[in-house]
Parts: structure tokens; sequence; C-alpha cells
């Protein structure tokens, strides 16, 4: 993040609490819970109108559980063959007699048919019929019909056998109700026609005396491929093993095409009324099938989500969720072949997907907001995440840790590595218990939130700087790290930020960010871009501070001194300005505006004959700008005053950085005949003798020595000195600062060459330095 954006203000709207809050507070508390409870209510209301999934699904477990037919029962077929062989049509009875017969010898537990015995045949075979059922002794069973009494009426009739079979059988209903798709998947245990109850075939077979008009679910996990059949008339002519049918049930009905008697049923299509009959008695076999409905799947599911919703990632979510739908398929199918009971699962598999698909969007949410409130390079929470977790912060106080030379590092250690480092330095925060999270502002600078108050922060930034000083190792190398703290109240990042770089710029380890400041800055900014303005109105102006030569006791030069009389702040004093209009690349300009203005002054004043010399203040960075260079030639070659008269002062420490350069500057300006002065002598570090080898005509000792000279003995010792040896290598003196007569009379004792200050007169417009020199009576002093 560049910068300057992270200095702007920032905006104070990101992540703060909106008028939703209360609902999204309430949400982020029951969140996990409240997804669970809307979609169980509504899965549960749902139930109903899911019954046609649900019976898919139910086709599916029958599928898992497929079982072979328990072998109790056998289907005697009357088949193609069996038509055959009997030739006409009906069958004469003394054919059922003789299976009656023959079954009842091989000992048969029950016999019983699904063919209609309710109308008469030839008396003969009938008798014939009636005496094998009498001597079946009650094992036989004939069905009974229930149909309407005509097309339009509503009223059920009961079609019974004959009143010669009733006798001597058991009767049962052979009623096959499809559903509405025409699909047969229940049958009932028996049915009430005429007031009477009638067991129905399955239901008189398995011995389940059933309510009437109450139905069980068929069990289509019996492969009915598995009951075993045999041919009428194979069994009618004697052809089989008696022992293979001793002691079972045995169900006789059509199976022949042409009989037309035929069903729909789940997974195995069209099938003969009598098959339908026999999978029903097989499912009675087993016991009763329970339906236990939705309520137990969907408790489990609501279980299972609260551990489901809690999943950290989309492929977990979404393993969780097929866990869940196989979970709930064991489920159905454990109590399904381990207790014949039934459960409804749909609407528990579509509240799965729904909170599965309720999770992955809630992750893929956190995911982004994740992506959005880190840094990339480092994986720290950035500067989103922290105005996120501070919308709120009142309590602590914000630190800013800037890296001192991070750039450097990161040219060393190249980018990837600097992260590291960072991240290395931020784990070390988080160890020191310093911040609980640490968070990234910009590349080099580290920002978090410190349970601390404010008059011990100093003593926390020191310790906390000492144990950070220890090297971090990167690649097997170790690398330092020095950092400069910012402070300033919870949840104020750019404050702090700001501090910190204030802190490094002034060399010490810390500083608390103080309101005033953020202003001065702001005030800074703009009147920089009201500087350009300024000179073009007119506001910019040159006052002269005078400068007595000691010997000849008279004003000989002035420094020209920059004001700026701003229409609404009134007169700024250049400290404001200079180092910001150095800053920002205006200061050439304004020195040009400078040496005209000054170089207009000579001219007129030099035609009034007043003789004096001028010095002009000359930024450092000027020294390097040969543009700047070029014009301030071309302007003092054009002045109708000699460039002797033009003194340009520097700053020591100017004269040294970058020297190569500077140097062939500040002998250009020599050449044109330019003094050159050392201004603020005394401040920097270099010697006099290394002085001496610049092309310098003159120093200026700072005014923090002079102001005390002639009262402290150090620092009258230097001045002296300096004077001395400035002498002895051909360089003239000036003291500045000079505020009191005793200092004046002690420089102009030691032999200084020029005295300026306030006692000789404070920087003032040029006419009022042109009507000081006027009058000379006013200096005698
Ligand atoms: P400087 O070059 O050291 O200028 C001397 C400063 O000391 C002036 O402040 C002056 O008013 C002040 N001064 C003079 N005599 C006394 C005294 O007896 N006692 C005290 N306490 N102060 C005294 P000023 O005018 O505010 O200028 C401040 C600084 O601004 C100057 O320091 C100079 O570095 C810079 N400056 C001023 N004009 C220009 C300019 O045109 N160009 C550049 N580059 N810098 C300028
Ligand atoms: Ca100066
Ligand atoms: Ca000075």
């Amino acid at each position: 993040m560049p910068k300057n954006t992270f200095l702007t203000k920032k905006s104070k709207g990101w992540g703060r609490t909106s008028s939703l809050s209360p609902l999204l507070a309430f949400g982020r508390k029951f969140g996990i819970y409240l997804p669970i409870i809307i979609v169980l209510a509504l899965a549960l209301a749902a139930g109903g109108s899911l019954r046609s999934q649900e019976l898919s699904l139910r086709e599916v477990l029958f599928a898992l559980s497929e079982r072979p037919a328990s072998g109790n029962l056998h289907i005697v077929e009357m088949d193609a063959a069996s038509i055959a062989a009997i030739g006409q049509w009906p069958w004469p009875r003394k054919e059922h007699a003789r299976i009656v017969d023959q079954l009842a010898q091989a000992g048969v537990r029950s016999v019983v048919f699904d063919v209609d015995f309710s109308a008469a045949s030839n008396p003969t075979d009938d008798a014939v019929f009636a005496a094998s059922l009498e001597a079946a002794e009650g094992r036989v069973a004939l069905p009974t019909f229930a149909q309407r009494a005509s097309h339009n009426s509503a009223q059920l009739i009961d079609s019974l056998p004959l009143e010669t079979f009733r006798e001597h059988v058991g009767l049962a209903s052979v009623l096959v109700a499809p559903g509405k798709d025409g699909v047969v998947r229940s049958m009932p245990f028996a049915t009430m026609t005429a007031g009477v109850p009638r067991p129905t075939l399955s239901a008189f077979i398995a011995g389940e005396a059933g309510i009437a008009n109450a139905s069980f679910p068929i069990d289509f996990s019996v492969d009915p491929a598995s009951i075993p059949r045999h041919s009428f008339i194979a069994i009618a002519g004697g052809e089989f093993e008696a022992a293979d049918l001793r002691g079972k049930d045995v169900l006789i009905g059509a199976t022949a095409i042409e009989m037309g008697d035929r069903y729909v049923v789940p997974r195995y299509g069209v099938v003969p009324g009598v098959v339908v009959q026999a999978m029903a008695a097989e499912t009675l076999a087993l016991g009763v099938p329970q339906e236990l409905g939705a309520f137990l799947p969907l408790v489990m599911v609501a279980l299972m989500s609260l551990l489901a919703l809690r999943a950290q990632s989309v492929g977990r979510a979404v393993f969780g969720g097929f866990a869940q739908i196989g979970i709930i398929f064991v489920l159905a199918w454990g109590l399904w072949t381990g207790s014949h009971w039934l459960i409804d699962i749909a609407s528990s598999l579509i509240a799965i997907v729904v909170l599965t698909a309720y999770r992955i969007i809630g992750l893929q949410r956190s995911e982004r907001l994740h992506k959005v409130r880190h840094d990339a390079a480092t994986g720290l929470p950035n500067l989103h995440a922290f105005r996120f977790d501070h919308s709120e912060a009142k309590q602590g106080l914000t630190v800013a840790a800037r890296i001192d030379g991070y750039d450097s590092l990161a040219s060393v250690l190249g980018r990837k590595n600097a992260s590291f480092a960072v991240n290395a330095l931020a784990d070390r925060i988080r160890a020191m218990g310093a911040g609980e999270r640490v968070y990234i502002a910009d590349d080099r600078m580290l920002v978090w939130t410190m349970k601390s108050e404010s008059f011990e922060i100093e003593a926390k930034l020191v310790k906390l700087s000492n144990a950070l000083r220890k090297p971090v190792e990167i690649n097997g190398r170790d690398v330092d790290i020095e950092l400069t703290f910012g402070v300033a109240d919870a949840g104020n990042e750019t404050d702090a930020a700001f501090a910190a770089s204030q802190a490094r710029r002034e060399g010490s380890l810390w500083r608390r960010h103080a309101e005033s400041e953020r202003v001065a800055v702001e005030e800074q900014m703009s009147l920089m871009s009201e500087l350009e303005t300024g000179l073009e109105k007119g506001e910019i102006e040159v006052f002269y501070q005078p400068k007595l030569h000691l010997g000849q006791s008279r004003i000989s030069s002035a420094e020209a001194l920059v004001r700026w009389n701003h229409p609404e702040r009134g007169m700024i004093r250049p400290d404001r300005f200079i180092p910001m209009a150095e800053r920002s690349d205006r200061i050439a300009d304004l020195t040009l505006f400078v040496l005209n203005a000054v170089v207009a002054d000579l001219t007129l004043w030099r035609a009034r004959g007043i003789e004096l010399r001028a010095a002009l203040n000359i930024s450092a960075r000027l020294l390097n700008s040969l543009e700047f260079l070029q014009q301030a030639e071309e302007l003092v070659k054009a002045a109708e005053i000699p460039a002797s008269q033009l003194i340009f002062e520097i700053t020591e420490s100017a004269a040294i950085h970058d020297a190569q350069q500077a140097l062939l500057v500040v002998k250009r300006y020599r050449d044109l005949g330019i003094s050159i002065s050392i201004d603020d002598y005394g401040t920097g570090q270099s010697t006099l003798s290394y002085l001496q080898t610049l092309p310098v005509n003159e120093l200026k000792i700072d005014r923090s020595f002079v102001q005390n000279a002639h009262k402290q003995g150090g620092d009258a010792l230097l001045v002296r000195s300096t004077v001395t040896l400035a002498h002895e290598l051909g360089l003239e003196v000036v003291a500045e600062g000079v505020e009191e007569e005793a200092c004046l009379a002690f420089l102009k004792d030691i032999g200084c060459d020029y005295a300026q200050g306030y006692l000789i007169g404070k920087p003032m417009p040029a006419a009022d330095l042109e009507a000081l020199m006027k009058e000379p009576a006013r200096l005698a002093a």
C-alpha cells in the first residue's frame, strides 16, 4: 500500500457497524443453530409434498437390501404350459380338485387360490372340487372380491365363492390397490366388504389379523425370481417332489399373459397379481413393517449439523455433506434390514444439502473476507482487518513499529525474505504478549494495540525494542532489525504510523502522537500549494538584516531573509516554509526570486550611492542543481552590479555531503566573483582545516555559540580560537545572534570581523535598511 494512501485520513465507514448490527450480532451468536432450526422446520413442513421423492429413495433402499425369498411360500402358476395341456377354458373344476388333492397329500401348510370361484360350472365338477376342499381339512382359502355394484354406484358388494365351496375353506380378499400413479406399493391387511372384514391373501397366509383398510408397505427387497414356482399342470399330474412342498404355503394364480392379471410394481416392472400377493406375504413373514416417518432422521441431521456447520474448509463441508447423506442411508438400511422399520429420508437429505450449501456459502464469504483483510505477501492481517477489529476500540494504545532500513533489507534479502523477516518480527511481538493480533500497515510498518497506560508505555517499548533487537535468522544469515515506534490512542493507526515516522526523523526510539502535529502537517500541505500563487501575487518579500563591520563600525553588508506575508496567516517565518519548499522542489524558484530582488535592491542602492554587499541563503540541495546554477549565473551576469557584492551562505553540512558535485558548483560561483560563506559554523562536524580545502571566504559562527560567548568560558574559547584559526587560514569571521552590548564588546575584543544580530538590527524591509544606512549616527553606540 502506498504511503500516501496510508497517511490520508481513513474512511470511517469501513467495517463500522451499520443499522443492521443487532440482527448481525444475533446471527453471529446463534448463527450455527438458526439455520438448523429453519431448515428442519421447513423439512418437516414439506414432508407431505416429498412423497414421490420418498418413494424413489425407498426403491434405492430396497435395492441396497435385496434378499432372496424365504422359500416357505411357493407359487403354483397357471401358466401357458398348463393352458396348453388342459386345452379348454374355463378349466374344468376337477383340475382344481386334482391339485388340491395332490397338495394335501404332500402335506402343505396351506393352499390359497387367487382364482375366482364365485360362479357355478358343471355340477359334477363342482361337487368333485367341493369334496377335495372338504378333504383338505380347512387348509384351503378361496378369494373374495370386493367390487362395485354397478359402474355408477359407490356401494361395494362382496363376490364370494360358491356356497358349496365356502363351507370347507377360509376366505381371503385378493384386493390389490395401486397408487395414483398405477404402481402397487402397499397391501391392505384386510378389506371391509358389506360390513364384514376380510383379511387379504398375504395377511391370511401370515396369520396377521390386521385392521380393515390399514395397509402395509410391500417389501420389494425380496427378489420375486427367488420365490419357488411350479407349473399347475405339473403339480396336478403329480410330477413333483412332495418333500419340497411339505409344510409350505402354496399360492395358486394366473401368470399367463392372456389371463391379464398383471400389475406394475417398483423395481420389477409388470408382474402377475399372484406374485404381488406372494411378495406381500413374504413381507409379512418377517413381521409387519413399521413406518416411523421423517422425525428420527431429521433429529439426527440436526445433531450432525452441529458438527458439520463447524467445518473450516469447503472440502470438509462437502465431505461432511456426503458423510451425512451416507449415514442417513445406513440408518435407513440398518433399520429396515434389522428391524423392518422404514423411515422417510427425503426431507433429511434436503436438509443436509441445504445446510451444507449454507456452510459452503458462509465459508466462501469468509474466505473472500479473509483475502480482503490479509496482506498477500506476509499473510498478516492488514489495515482493513485492523479497522474492522478496532471499530469500537477505546482501551489501550495503538502502537506502530516502523522497520528502519527496510528498503536495504529488502534489496539484500529479496522481497520474499524481507516478508519472512516481518513475519518473524510479528511472531515475536505476539510471543512477548505485547499485542494479541499484529497487523501490517505497509511493507515496513506493523501496528497493534497494547493494553497499556500512557505512563508505562515508554518502559514497555524500551523493553520490547531490546528484546526485538535480537537478530532474526533468514536463510541462515542473521538480520538485525531496528524499530522506531509511534504511539496513539487505541484505534488510531494512522496517527501511530505518523508518530513513528516522526520519531524516525528525529532519531528517537518512540513518539506519542499529538493532535496538534497532524493539524500542523495538514496546514503545511496546504501551505505548499499556496506558495506558488504567493510568489506570483507578491506575497513573498525580502527583508534585510544588517551586518556590522566591527573594524570600521559601519554596516557593510546585509543578509537577505525571506518573508511570506500570507493574506490569512499573516507574516510566516522562513523556518516554517523553507524546509517544505526544499522537500517539494520549490526552493529553486524561491531562491531565484530572492536573488532577483536582491540584485534589484543593490542596483537601486548603488545608484543612490549606498555601497552594500548582500548575503543570500542557498539551500544544500541547490548545490546539486546544475539548472539552478545556470539560471543564477545568467541572472548575475546580466546584473548591473559586480558579482563581488553578493555572498552565498551555505551550511557546513551541505558543503560536505556529495562533495564532488557541490565542490564544482561552489567553484563556479566563486569564479563568477561571488563570495562563499559557511553558515551555522560549529553545528557540524567538519574541521576548519578541512573547510579550508573548499573555496570559502567567510565563516559565520552559529548564534548558539555567540550568544553566551562573553559569559561562558567554553563558548568564549571556541569563538576565540575559531577567529584566530580562520584568520590564519585567510577567512573572515561573522558572529551571528548578537543581542547584548557585552557580547559585541567581547567580539570586538577578540578581533571578530563582523557582527550580526538583533542588537545591530532585526531583519527589516529594504526601505528601512536604506533609512538606517543614511543615519550612521544611530550606529555609533
Ligand atoms: P539563518 O541563515 O541562520 O538566518 C538567521 C536567522 O537568525 C534569521 O531568522 C534571523 O531573523 C535570526 N536572527 C538574527 N539575529 C538574531 C538574534 O540576535 N537573535 C535571534 N534569536 N535570532 C536572530 P529567519 O529570518 O527566521 O530565518 C530563519 C532561517 O531561514 C535562516 O537561518 C535561513 O536558514 C532560512 N532562510 C531565510 N531566508 C532564506 C532564503 O531566502 N533562502 C533559504 N534557502 N533559506 C532562507
Ligand atoms: Ca544565513
Ligand atoms: Ca545562521
